[in-house]
């Protein structure tokens, strides 16, 4: 084989590879303007229109993918009316839920928030898409890790990951000017009770296992005021030993 065959021969592989490259930026690019679609769609039928009006809130949803935040195998479900299953028998809550949710907290953008069950780290996306800081803790590991590898993915520099119990909150950073969280205990913790500054807002789901009710509470005087919006269905809040709170 001569050298000039040989240097047409690169070539050749050369353009197929930049070709197939082309191809391929082609489809990520077309796969994204589809979740995007879907996503703007979403928040349409599913959010603003059953009532959510916050348009900071709408905004945050409208931007995060939540595709990236669920399992691979469910990417093309992310944009559906649903909850759906994480790794350890976990969920990401329904996008309805997490706006509702998001607009409950009325958060303010210097607004430092504690978040009690990370999962996925979509909802922690949505908060820190609304607020300057986000804390959040999870008490099953290669969630923890899972959630803090897609926000680090996707940019998010103000979202801070913990491992451990979130009954116990995050003493070292409070007082937060927020607090939601994402598992339910039967009642309210103490802890996280204490860690909610005066004139701040929780929002949480309380009661038996799969049957709660959302409920708000705003602290004034050093009490809390409770506010119930809608019943809700979360996993239960869990000690190290997996025991219910
Ligand atoms: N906010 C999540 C969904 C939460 S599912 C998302 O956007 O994907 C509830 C999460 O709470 C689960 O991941 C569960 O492991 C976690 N959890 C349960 N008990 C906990 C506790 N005591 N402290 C921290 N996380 C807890």
């Amino acid at each position: 084989m001569t050298v000039l065959h040989m240097t047409n021969r690169i070539q050749n592989i050369m353009v197929l590879l930049a070709c197939l490259c082309l191809i391929l930026s082609m489809f990520l690019a077309a796969e994204a303007a589809d979740f995007e679609h879907l996503r703007a769609e979403m928040v349409r039928s599913q959010i603003a229109d059953r009532g959510v009006k916050d348009p900071r809130v709408l905004a945050a949803m409208k931007q995060v993918p939540r595709h990236l935040f669920v399992p691979e195998a469910l990417r093309s479900l992310a944009y559906t009316d649903n909850a759906l299953p994480l790794a350890e028998g976990q969920t990401i809550s329904q996008p309805y839920i997490v706006a509702v949710m998001s607009e409950a907290l009325a958060l303010k953008p210097d607004d430092r928030v504690l978040e009690i069950g990370t999962g996925s780290g979509y909802q922690a996306a949505v908060l820190a898409q609304l607020t300057k800081e986000v804390y959040t803790i999870e008490i099953i590991e290669p969630l923890a890790k899972q959630a803090t590898e897609s926000l680090r993915m996707l940019g998010y520099k103000n979202v801070y990951v913990r491992l451990g119990d979130g009954y116990q909150g995050w003493p070292q950073e409070a007082p937060f000017d927020a607090i939601l969280v994402t598992c339910a205990p039967t009642k309210v913790p103490r802890p996280l009770e204490e860690q909610l500054r005066e004139g701040g807002r929780m929002v949480i789901p309380v009661g038996e296992s799969w049957v709660q009710e959302l409920v708000v509470l705003t602290k004034r005087n050093g009490r809390l005021e409770r506010q119930e919006i809608i019943p809700v269905r979360f996993v239960p809040m869990v000690d190290a030993k997996g025991r219910k709170y």
